[in-house]
């Protein structure tokens, strides 16, 4: 299955960096937790990475970096990086988690192709107002919007 992001891509900003860190920091601290160099390695990997990647490409690209980390501390660590809100689960269904990096990334939403896995950003105003209208009227002040459209992508 190939994945490919065909837009929404957008340069990282070195401020984008520093208040990932920051935050991280920040999140490490309260949890009584010490901000080693492997969390510093993964999280600057993550914030390289401008992709939906899996757990599997992450440790990958990681060790093509020379920087060896265990699976097991690799999924500690994705956790930790969730609860801080600098990274987010992509849920292609299938049980198919794949993350991409929130901060510094705008809010979109995932359209995906059942067939290739081909996931396309949107960050369309009209359905985020939609949603907000919907919320509204059952009493919700929206805190995050999270959706995914799946189907088939029709070949022109
Ligand atoms: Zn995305």
């Amino acid at each position: 299955m190939s994945i490919k992001k065909t837009s929404g891509a957008q340069p990282l900003k070195p401020a984008d960096f520093d208040e990932a860190l920051e935050r991280y920091r920040e999140y490490l601290k309260r949890k009584k937790l010490l901000f080693t160099r492997e969390r510093i390695a993964i999280l600057e990997e993550v914030m390289a990475r401008h992709d939906h990647f899996s757990v599997e490409e992450l440790h990958d690209s990681l060790k093509a970096n020379g920087k060896k980390v265990s699976r097991a501390t690799l999924y500690r660590n994705l956790d930790s990086l969730k609860e801080a809100g600098i990274l987010a689960e992509v849920d292609l269904g299938n049980r198919h988690i794949q993350y991409e990096h929130v901060l510094g990334h705008s809010q979109h939403f995932h359209i995906i192709c059942e067939e290739t896995g081909e996931i396309l950003e949107d960050d369309s105003v009209e359905v985020e107002k939609a949603v907000e209208i919907l919320a509204r009227k059952h009493g919700f002040e929206v805190a995050r919007i999270k959706l995914q459209i799946f189907g088939l992508r029709r070949r022109k």
